[in-house]
């Protein structure tokens, strides 16, 4: 079965890419996320849509930060949804507790050069 390396969702093997962000579907979710199964996972503060999640989730992933976006927009109509429906959901990044303070310090800093 498919999985999401962000959402580290299980999809239908049909399904190619996440329908919740937009990756590309992976086989089997690689060795990082199985070492962190047992890692408390905390949410950064909420984001004004997916597109901004992504955006930070890159440079997070950058600094070696493990993290996936957890979007608050279901994602029932599987396939239907594009990018751009997206835009004025509600987003969170979730990351390792013990790196929350560095990931929120590298997300404010993004986001105040987007004012
Ligand atoms: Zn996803």
């Amino acid at each position: 079965m498919p999985f999401c390396p962000n959402c580290r969702y299980e999809y239908v093997a049909e399904v190619k890419s996440c329908p919740d962000c937009e990756a590309e579907l992976i086989d089997e979710l690689p060795d990082l996320f199985e070492s962190l199964k047992n890692v408390k996972w905390v949410a950064l503060r909420p984001l004004p849509g997916v597109v901004y999640a992504k955006m930070i989730a890159e440079v997070l992933d950058q600094n070696e930060i493990p993290n996936y976006i957890h979007s608050l927009f279901g994602s029932g109509a599987m396939g239907v949804i594009t990018g751009a429906d997206f835009a004025g959901s509600e987003a969170k990044i979730m990351v390792p507790e013990t790196l929350k303070e560095k990931a929120q310090a590298i997300m404010d800093d993004m986001m105040q050069e987007e004012e």
